[in-house]
């Protein structure tokens, strides 16, 4: 397994108290597979992923146990410097916000080929040329002449574009993206995902894609990790999931999304919102916006249950609503 996260648990200490942001998450991606992460926001999806990453803000948060594996090594034990190399060449993240991520004062083909010049030792030339190729792969048009723009003159697609090319500039064998798509149009998005659908085929490399849209991932993902506050509460191969969801939160999702194969059913959202992190409810934490919710949901939290041997859901009732 190239990453394997176990028991992860993430606070951030408020004047309010203490957020417990990542409760207990466990998770693994091989290489050439896509995971995707899905929850609300506040479900600590990103927070894992910045954990993962070593980027977490520390202080307010704080690891409070757990492990990271990476090709067999627990992150959690390397010094930073370490740490920050395998950031460099075995992980990559790209972020929601790619106008924010990039340099606004320097060329577009400058930050690429930087890149090369820091890790690969290549000279200013070379680094240029290999920046142009790497424009050229994520499929800008006229890579060589863009590569003499800044950010903000590129559109919020092509920009994304960019932000893919430095995350594989290094051939990462994982690569982490924080909702990647959610500031574009349906069009655009879809040729992000395809775009790294494709990449993550070429270069055989893991894929953790944080979303909080069941819709974007349906058609490039391999398995989802459901997120609730804080918590993994079902985690299943894609299709399995959407055939049949063993857990009632999935089960809303699904319902929320228009889909092709439910022509002409209502769309229902789900009721309510997500909790606080500082004040989430006892038991099963979905319970005041279950309509499957019993006496033993608020007071029990539900265990991940095995539903298969690669699938798992945190409910009580997870055999009704698999079968419901
Ligand atoms: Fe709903 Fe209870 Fe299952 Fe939680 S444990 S999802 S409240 S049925």
């Amino acid at each position: 397994m190239l990453l394997e996260v176990h028991d992860l648990h993430v606070e951030f200490r408020t004047r309010d108290g203490v957020a417990r942001a990542v409760n207990g998450v466990g998770l693994g991606v091989d290489a050439g597979e896509t995971l995707a992460v899905l929850g609300e926001s506040g479900s600590g999806k990103s927070v894992t992923a910045q954990a993962v990453m070593g980027i977490l803000d520390t202080p307010p948060g704080r690891i409070t146990a757990g492990r990271i594996l990476f090709r067999g090594r627990d992150l959690l034990t390397l010094r930073e410097e370490e740490r920050r190399r395998v950031r460099g060449a075995g992980m990559a993240m790209i972020f929601q916000d790619a106008l924010s991520a990039l340099n606004p004062v320097l060329r577009v083909g400058d930050q690429l080929g930087e890149m090369f010049v820091v890790h690969r030792g290549l000279s200013r030339k070379e680094a240029r040329a290999r920046a142009v190729e790497l424009m050229d792969r994520v499929r800008i048009p006229a890579a060589r002449e863009r590569a003499g723009d800044y950010p903000h003159q590129f559109s919020g697609g092509m920009r994304q574009r960019i932000m893919i090319a430095m995350a594989i500039a290094l051939e990462p064998a994982l690569v982490i993206a924080d909702e990647p798509t959610t500031a574009l149009d349906v069009t655009v998005q879809a040729q992000i995902m395809d775009l790294l659908a494709e990449l993550r085929r070429e270069y055989r490399m893991g894929l953790i894609l944080i979303t909080h849209d069941l819709g974007v991932v349906a058609d490039v993902a391999d398995r989802i990790a459901v997120m609730y506050a804080g918590r993994i509460v079902e985690s299943a191969p894609v299709h399995d999931l959407y055939k049949a969801p063993a857990h009632p939160y999935t089960r809303g999702l699904l319902d929320s999304i228009p889909r092709l194969d439910r022509k002409g059913r209502e769309l229902h959202a789900i009721s309510g919102m997500p909790p606080s992190l500082l004040a989430v409810p006892p038991g099963c934490a979905f319970h005041p916006r279950c309509p499957m919710a019993r006496d033993v949901c608020r007071t029990d939290v539900p265990p991940l249950h095995a539903v298969d041997e690669d699938r798992g859901s945190a409910c009580h009732f997870w055999r009704e609503c698999l079968h419901g």
